[in-house]
């Protein structure tokens, strides 16, 4: 029975985990997802006597309080840190299930199988505990976000992590229990090794591998308790995360070891290059002029819609526009904003139909019959250096190709760089208007501006 219950347990996590890629069907697969889970632990502990209910259900009810408040409370721009926090938990909860392991038997009489399953548990769970917690001081801006590199740095990581090999081999090979909490305390320096050269621009690409690994360590968990559930929600984790690594460094056009290796923004190109060069300013009158005469128009959100919380005006200036007979459609980078899906996720809080969100293949051939792209808060997704500039650290990112529209419109509140730390030569275009203002003030008035043309 525990073990069919197991079943329907994991099978809930792979349905939910199948729901999540779409936006109609993501809050249902959530919970569908989160009802496996819970039910799995419930089980789990119960079944095996490990607490009693009234235990299992205070522990539900104390849970539940601090997840609700932390919910609401953590804005949608803090999102990336959240995820990192949580998913550190997760791998600190696995290496310690092994801890658990280690400190109630004796090591020298496990198999080697479970030799290798409590070894790989405590270190890619050490390694996602530490490396999630720099991740997420990162993005909180507790520590800086720039790379932290010293001399020697990648010599000094490759001894550690060969060191956490040879230990691993002892531990397996002859039980030493020494050898285990040197190989562990090791695992947890690495995690702040690895994650310190990596800059805060690319801390969501670490978190999506470090959630991978945490996957990784439930699951060889699982096999150290013999827990099923444990096992095929540890591996759905494990590989989900990796696939998400892989799609958001294909859509920066990096490589994986571009990203953890390269020490990507430390030398951060500011946009002031000396000279003032002139750019074409408007406000809100000449915006609402342009748009009133645009049949096609194409939106395109970036991180500052997000940070101006500015989803439910973009979406009112989109109706009222279509009333006037423009077709409206929303251009949504695969990295716009700082982590995937936070603009579908933005927009489809302030109900704009998914239909009209367009991807990078939908929507960037439509740009030179585009009567106007009007650029909220984006910036490092619509930079031509990304295609003209071979020397630029973003080259080959794809981009919108924004300044192929008849006319372009950029809001943001001034020439500052986006995350890559770059200037945006759009902005200095014939065919370019900047509004600099906040993007959600700019939209209200764009749209009180729009009433009286
Ligand atoms: P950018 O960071 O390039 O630009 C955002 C712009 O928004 C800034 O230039 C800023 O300019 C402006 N802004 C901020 N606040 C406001 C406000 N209140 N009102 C108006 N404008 C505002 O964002 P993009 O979305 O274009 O690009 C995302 C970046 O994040 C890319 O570099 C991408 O590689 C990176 N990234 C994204 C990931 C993802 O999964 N989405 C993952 C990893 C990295 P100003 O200060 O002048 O207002």
């Amino acid at each position: 029975m525990i073990h069919l219950f197991y079943l329907a347990c994991a099978s809930a996590m792979i349905v939910g985990l199948k729901k999540l890629g779409h936006p109609r069907t993501a809050r249902s697969g959530n919970r569908i997802a989160a009802a496996g889970v819970l039910g799995a632990i419930v089980a789990a502990l119960v079944d095996t006597g490990i607490l009693n209910w009234a235990i299992v259900i205070a522990g539900l009810v104390v849970g539940s309080v601090i997840g609700v408040v932390v919910a609401l409370r953590i804005q949608m721009t803090s999102m990336p840190q959240l995820v990192s926090a949580l998913n550190g938990l997760g791998g600190l909860a696995s290496a310690l299930v092994a801890a658990e392991v280690v400190t109630s038997t004796r090591l020298e009489a496990v198999t080697v199988d479970d030799g290798v399953n409590i070894v790989l548990s405590t270190l890619v769970g050490a390694l996602a505990f530490t490396g999630s917690l720099i991740a997420f001081a990162k993005l909180q801006g507790i520590m800086p976000g720039r790379p932290i590199l010293f001399p020697g740095q990648r010599a000094f990581n490759a001894i550690v992590a060969l060191a956490i090999f040879g230990l691993a081999v002892w531990v397996v090979a002859d039980g030493s229990t020494g050898a285990y909490w040197a190989m562990g305390s090791l695992a947890l320096l690495l995690g702040i090794l690895a994650v310190i050269p990596i800059g805060g621009a690319d801390m969501p690409v670490v978190i999506s591998l470090l959630n991978a690994f945490s996957g990784l360590a439930a699951a060889a968990a699982g096999f150290v308790v013999s827990n099923h559930a444990l096992i095929i929600g540890g591996a759905l984790v494990g590989s989900a995360g990796f696939i998400l690594t892989i799609q958001m460094t294909e859509a920066m056009n990096r490589s994986l070891g571009n990203v953890l290796f390269s020490g990507f923004g430390a030398v951060t190109a500011t946009a002031d290059s000396g000279e003032q060069k002139p750019v074409n300013t408007a406000d809100a009158v000449d915006v609402a002029i342009t748009l009133a005469y645009a049949d096609r128009i194409l939106f395109v959100p970036g991180y500052g819609l997000a940070v101006a919380q500015a989803q439910h005006a973009v979406r009112d200036l989109a109706n009222a526009l279509e009333a006037r007979g423009a077709t409206v459609n929303y251009a949504i980078h695969p990295v716009a904003g700082r982590m995937p899906g936070h603009m579908n996720v933005l927009l489809a809080e302030a109900d704009v139909p998914y239909e009209k969100l367009l991807d990078l293949e939908q929507a960037d051939p439509q740009m030179p019959q585009t009567d106007a792209v009007l650029i909220l808060g984006a910036n490092d997704v619509v930079n031509p250096s990304a295609r003209d500039d071979p020397g630029s650290p973003i080259y080959g990112m794809p981009i919108f190709n924004a300044d192929h529209a008849k006319k372009a419109i950029v809001i943001k509140r001034s020439l500052s760089p986006g995350f890559a730390g770059i200037d945006n030569p759009l902005f200095y275009k014939e065919n370019t208007l900047m509004y600099f203002a906040d993007v959600k003030q700019a939209l209200e008035e764009i749209l009180a501006a729009l009433e009286e043309v």
